[in-house]
């Protein structure tokens, strides 16, 4: 079997009325539309600080580290593994991971629930598959073995040697006499460094909802991203939770995460009550084992390819075949073949084709609910009245499934939520439901400050803080350097190729630019590379004039796809900006911008060495 065969689900049954389906998703994004957005969420500090502790690892003692070193990237998550490997592959070793987890991993060492698995192909989605010679086991792979892929980048290019881990940075700033980054951490190092990076993501921040009363309650609790197996039982890998056995177990949130443990608690649990606000859209999963015989036939240079042909489908573009065949190639695949159909190419055109591709769309995944779920009031709350992307779109062959065991209980809130927590559980349409365990699937800090997120600021040049350069939104050339910061460079999608599923195609071309930067810097003796102002400003001119952006639209059900259905400005566009002629093309961009060797846009200094 080859990774090729991603059946669909049956044809919709239920009518198309187009102005009834506008209205009714209207009504449904209204009933959860509130005026306090982001800020209905908890922050976990103060008293919610141990739902962020590391279950994982009890951090050595060990003595303060002060050294210098050439590179130093803060998270060993994909972006520091794939950095610190093209910096490695390009003769750059002396390269130092700092990570807050107990080992490199990022999201993939947190989240550990059982069940954890990449929406994304695993031909795609796990980086350098090449270089370190690893064959995924499966199509979409399960958290271990991604786990396993991040332990395997880091060992194969030497990048535990210098790592500090269970190590958080606390302060990075910019010394001007000396060109070189100071970085200090909660364990007392100081570290210099002449370059900096930072992969420190997206969504890693774990958030709990501000349920009134939630400090209140006294039964067993945890957030899913810190999963606490010493109380469950199990393991990772999905073995039977026998601690659950005979629990009154609550979970609130029906997100990605959820719609992934949930199948796993079903089995488990004496009891399981979800919590629901919004459902999630379950499309097919059609997971399968890769076939070794048909793997060993790829050839040399395959994983580019691979990937360029996903982004090439995913933007709407043409190929002589999906390699992936997954969820995200038919739904783009599905507009653009309408658009071709219909033969209109305005705007307009456009608009109409993706509308009704999606309206199919949800159809289908509405008819799944009914075609898999036993009783029809759960089967109707479960179905999703909304467009397809307007949330994290989910694809599980298990989880409606698990709504048919007897104790399982979904509790639909009717778009409101979760009325209130008190001692022994929870409250709903004024019934309490008592609870021994209490599962928080409310996921993570998308929208907040950034310093909120990481935990640390950045002191550039003349003493000016990221926080500060930053205030009005984001500001950088290609979203890797940053006018006023020297030396730093930051990984991630916003600014760039920002419209794609898999991301780690995003980080392993920044990873790629920054190599190349810093391989030229340290080959002409330069102390100094930084994006000039004019090209900074250039640079997010096009990227605002061209109005292509990552986000969910007004007119969505909130989430944190579209600011909680609230308008971010200006600032919520800069930070969501993407290259306006699309990813590919931006691909193509920053390619030729990294061979002509001129890094247009770059300011490169040598200091007075006499
Ligand atoms: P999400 O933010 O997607 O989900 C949070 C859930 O909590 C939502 O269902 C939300 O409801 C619910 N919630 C929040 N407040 C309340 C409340 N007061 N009462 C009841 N419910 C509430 O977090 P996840 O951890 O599920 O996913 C985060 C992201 O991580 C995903 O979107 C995805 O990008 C990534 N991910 C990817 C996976 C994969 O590749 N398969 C797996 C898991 C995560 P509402 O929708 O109404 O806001």
């Amino acid at each position: 079997m080859t990774t090729n065969d991603d059946p669909r689900p049956a044809p919709p049954s239920e009518p198309l009325d187009k102005e009834a389906l506008r209205a009714k998703y209207l009504a449904e994004r209204d009933k959860r539309l509130r005026p306090d957005g982001n800020d209905q969420y908890v922050e976990v500090t103060g008293v919610f600080a141990e739902y962020v502790e590391d279950p994982y690892v009890d951090p050595e003692p060990r003595e303060p580290v002060h050294d210098e070193v050439t590179v130093a990237f803060v998270g060993g998550g994909f972006a520091g593994l794939v950095t610190g490997a093209r910096l490695k592959q390009a003769g750059i070793d002396d390269v130092r991971i700092i990570e807050k987890g107990g080992d490199v991993g990022g999201t993939w060492y947190w989240n550990r629930y059982p069940g954890a698995q990449c929406d994304t192909a695993a031909l795609i989605y796990l980086p350098l598959l090449e270089e370190t010679g690893h064959m995924p086991t499966e199509k979409y792979t399960h958290a271990p073995e991604i786990l396993d892929h991040c332990r395997r980048i880091a060992e194969h290019f030497d990048l535990y040697d210098q790592a500090l881990l269970s190590t958080e940075v606390t302060d990075l700033t910019w010394e001007e006499a000396t060109s070189r980054w100071v970085i200090r951490t909660n364990r007392g190092d100081e570290v210099r460094a002449r370059f900096v990076a930072l992969g420190t993501g997206p969504l890693h921040r774990p958030k709990l909802p501000g349920i009134p009363g939630i400090e209140t309650y006294a039964g067993h609790s945890f957030h899913t991203s810190r999963w606490d197996y010493d109380y469950t039982g199990g393991d990772p890998a999905g073995a039977p939770m026998e601690g659950l056995a005979d629990k009154r177990v609550g979970i609130i949130g029906t997100g990605a995460t959820s719609v992934q443990c949930i199948p796993h608690l079903a089995r488990s649990c004496g009891e399981l009550y979800v919590f629901q606000r919004t459902p999630s859209s379950i499309d097919v999963r059609a997971n399968h084992p890769v076939d070794p015989e048909w793997f060993a036939t790829l050839e040399p240079g395959w994983q580019q390819e691979w990937l360029t042909n996903f982004t090439t489908l995913q933007t709407g573009g043409f190929a002589d075949e999906d390699l992936v065949k997954d969820g995200w190639t038919d739904i783009a695949q599905r507009i653009r073949d309408r658009v071709v159909a219909e033969a209109d190419f305005t705007p307009e055109g456009f608009l109409r084709a993706y509308h009704d591709s999606d309206d199919e769309k949800m159809a289908e995944i509405r008819a799944r609910v009914d075609a898999i779920v036993d009783d029809p009031a759960t089967a109707e709350a479960l179905k999703p009245w909304y467009r397809q992307l307007c949330k994290r779109p989910c694809f599980h062959d298990e989880y409606l499934d698990a709504y048919n065991q007897p104790g399982t209980h979904l509790v639909d809130t009717d778009g409101r939520g979760v009325e209130r927590i008190d001692e022994t559980g929870v409250w709903v349409d004024g019934t309490h439901y008592e609870l021994d365990c209490l599962i928080y699937a409310s996921g993570f800090e998308v929208g907040t400050d950034h310093v909120r997120r990481t935990g640390f600021d950045l002191t550039g040049r003349d003493g000016v803080t990221l926080s500060e350069r930053w205030a009005d939104g984001m500001q950088s050339l290609h979203g890797i350097h940053v006018h006023g910061f020297p030396n730093a460079f930051f990984v991630h999608p916003a600014q760039g190729a920002n419209l794609i599923s898999n991301v780690p195609h995003n980080l392993t071309e920044s990873a790629t630019t920054i190599a190349a930067v810093v391989r030229h810097a340290l080959d002409e003796d330069v102390d100094e590379v930084e994006a000039s102002a004019e090209a900074e400003a250039a640079w997010v001119a096009k990227l605002e004039a061209g109005g292509r952006r990552f986000g969910g639209q007004p007119d969505c059900t909130p989430g944190y796809y579209n600011n909680e259905g609230q308008s971010a400005g200006r600032r919520g566009v800069l930070n969501s900006a993407a290259y306006p002629e699309g990813p590919l093309a931006f691909f193509a961009y920053i390619d030729e911008w990294r061979r002509t060797g001129d890094f247009e846009g770059l300011e490169m200094r040598t200091r007075d060495r006499a």
